[in-house]
């Protein structure tokens, strides 16, 4: 935490640290669409084939949590879960169960907030092709929407659900999941210092060889800016905002955060920033903390240990958890 508290100190530190840079370790950058969004592996290795072979075994990674996890593709297990588990309970895979069960801790975590069951009205949601479902159609399918309706098994690793209505996605959870994974990977792959990044939730393992990772905070409203950049070094950070995946309809923002009371997209935030150590709480959280809004949010996240927070609300003000010191506005 110490890194982020002080951010200039750290600003400072580069000048420093930079001095130990290893000699004869090269930066190597790679890019994939994966998950329906861009995902990079940047690392420093000792040789262009180390740095092929370990990143590819991330892509390769990130494929399979997909083929596992997408709502799209008709024969993942999550879309097996959603056509049986209303009617039956679904035997599992221990990973998806685990994954479900974190899900479900983090709603109890936000009361409801986080919520994998908002699929239940978000799948009548296209944001490309400017379709939402019409009021009567959320308040036919609301009911559904509720983790309490989730129902584990642990011994026989199964699911079903108390409500034939549910079904859940993993778009909240899976991409910190699967940059976690990429980062095991790369640590077990010899690589000490590097970055992974799916969509809006990268994570740090070591530091840019010798210098924090800035990443940037963007300006929710205007692309070309960025409201706040911060040095990091192992750690995750994850972003979410109304303005990656969205339409406007009548002055009315529909985008891809869903209040699972409503069943409509959460109104009271543009943006919210994640610390934490692992990506799959920085992701679970930025989305938390988006449903919550800035009071709640902000409540939550000083409860909790190591994790931090910057919240951009409705009328672009920015707040901080408390363990961040304001840093330089740009
Ligand atoms: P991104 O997917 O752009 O990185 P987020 O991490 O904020 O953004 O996740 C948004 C995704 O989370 C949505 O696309 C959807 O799949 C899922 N989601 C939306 N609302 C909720 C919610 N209330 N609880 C859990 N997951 C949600
Ligand atoms: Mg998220």
């Amino acid at each position: 935490m110490t890194s982020r508290r002080f951010v200039t100190q750290a600003i400072l530190f580069t000048g420093l640290t930079f001095i130990y840079t290893y000699a004869s370790a090269q930066w190597f950058a790679y890019q994939q669409t994966i998950m329906g969004t861009s995902t990079t592996v940047e690392l420093f290795a000792d040789t262009p084939e180390q740095a092929d072979n370990c990143s590819r075994q991330v892509f390769r990674e990130m494929r399979r949590i997909d083929t596992l996890m997408s709502p799209y593709k008709e024969q993942s297990e999550l879309a097996m879960i959603n056509r049986d588990a209303g009617d039956h309970a679904v035997k599992i895979s221990r990973e998806l169960f685990e994954l479900i069960k974190q899900s479900v801790k983090f709603s109890q975590l936000s009361k409801g907030a986080f919520d994998i069951t908002f699929a239940s009205v978000g799948y009548l949601y296209n944001y490309r092709m400017k379709q939402h479902p019409a009021d009567q159609q959320i308040k036919q399918q609301l009911s559904a929407i509720n983790y309490k309706n989730i129902m584990l098994d642990d011994k026989q690793t199964s699911i079903s659900f108390g409500h034939k209505n549910t079904r859940i996605d993993l778009g909240g959870i899976a991409k910190g999941y699967a940059v976690d994974n990429g980062i095991h990977i790369l640590k077990d792959c010899g690589i000490h210092n590097a970055l992974v990044s799916a969509g809006g939730d990268s994570r740090i393992l070591g530091d840019k060889n010798g210098r924090p990772w800035v990443m940037g905070v963007r300006h929710p409203r205007d692309k070309s800016k960025v409201v706040v950049s911060l040095p990091l070094s192992n750690e995750a950070i994850s972003t979410s905002g109304d303005y990656e995946r969205y339409f406007i309809e009548d002055g009315t923002r529909y985008h891809h955060i869903i209040k699972p009371d409503t069943g409509r997209s959460a109104d009271q935030t543009w943006s919210v920033s994640v610390m934490a150590k692992e990506a799959v709480t920085s992701d679970a959280l930025s989305t938390t903390l988006f449903v919550l809004g800035t009071e709640k949010a902000l409540t939550l996240i000083n409860s909790l240990d190591g994790i931090e927070a910057i919240i951009i609300d409705a009328r672009g003000k920015m707040f901080y958890s408390n363990g961040l010191m304001p840093p330089t506005l740009h």
